[in-house]
């Protein structure tokens, strides 16, 4: 077997988390945190890993907008960077947010591609999954009413709730797939994938 990498590591440069905040209403102090990331150590663009997750968290922020719905607590929005190498970008913001780490009160990141979710994995305590169980009866009718506790090892870090499972029809491609236009998984891929694997 003969394998060529063309990988390289590259200078260091000033990098940032990208943060908007719709505040809230009631407890303004008070942050749910949805995100995506903004690197990729993709071979390809980086379109399902994670455009397609930054793509996902604006989404919910445009959505309450239209709906003219304002959030009882801030809900922020963030393109983590860094979050495939070494996770400069949330300990930098873990740092940063230290005083008030605690108000944080939910942390919500879409990293697992841009096919219709079945579910989300959680590391939560079980009186809390308890309280998830009117969310889960909203997503029932679409079918991503599934739930995954994860242990506090089996967690992905920095964040406590994040979608799980691929399309079970094996249509969209692999994360790490190379070659998907960025503007695919940030838009029409997340309504229909049957043209990202030609
Ligand atoms: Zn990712």
């Amino acid at each position: 077997m003969h394998i060529i990498l063309a990988s390289q590591t590259a200078e260091e440069v000033s990098t940032f988390n990208v943060v908007g905040d719709l505040k809230g209403s009631e407890h303004p102090e008070q942050v749910v945190i949805v995100s995506g990331h903004l690197d990729s150590w993709d071979l390809g663009t980086g379109a399902i890993d994670d455009a397609a997750g930054v793509a996902v968290a604006l989404e919910a922020a445009e959505l309450m907008q239209q709906l003219h719905l304002r959030p009882k607590r801030t809900l922020r929005v963030i393109a983590w960077i860094d979050e495939e190498n070494l996770g400069r970008g949330h300990l930098e913001y873990a740092k940063v947010h230290a005083a008030e780490i605690g108000q944080h009160v939910a942390a919500i990141e879409s990293d697992l591609g841009a096919s219709h979710p079945l579910g989300f994995r959680a590391k939560i305590s079980p009186e809390a999954a308890a309280r998830l169980q009117p969310v889960l009866e909203v997503l029932r009718p679409s079918g991503a009413n599934l739930l995954l506790l994860s242990s506090i090892a089996h967690a992905f870090a920095g964040t406590s709730i994040k979608p799980f499972l691929p399309d079970p029809e094996g249509r969209v491609p692999l994360p790490h797939e190379r070659d998907v236009p960025a503007d695919i998984g940030a838009g029409a891929s997340l309504s229909s994938a049957d043209h990202l694997i030609e």
